[in-house]
């Protein structure tokens, strides 16, 4: 039976199928009797759509910052 901690560890595996199916039907087991780790989950993948919304958003946020520190690095 997995514990909490095995479910934050692996929730980023689940989330991209990176389990077998026997693992990520432990995962969900334990995510039916765990109020807690269903609260995690839930808040995890909010997290991560929140994440793709803003990079779909802002696709180049990053590369201006990157560029400056090339040009900052370039010089010296
Ligand atoms: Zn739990």
């Amino acid at each position: 039976m997995l514990k909490c901690k095995d479910i934050v560890k692996q929730a980023s595996d689940y989330r991209d199928r990176e389990m077998s199916f026997g693992q990520r039907l432990q995962y969900r087991m334990h995510l039916l009797i765990c109020h807690h780790c269903r609260t995690f989950s839930r808040q995890f993948d909010a997290s991560i759509a929140m994440l793709k919304r803003l990079r779909k958003r802002q696709p180049d946020a990053h590369k201006e910052q990157i560029e400056e520190i090339k040009r900052k690095l370039d010089r010296l």
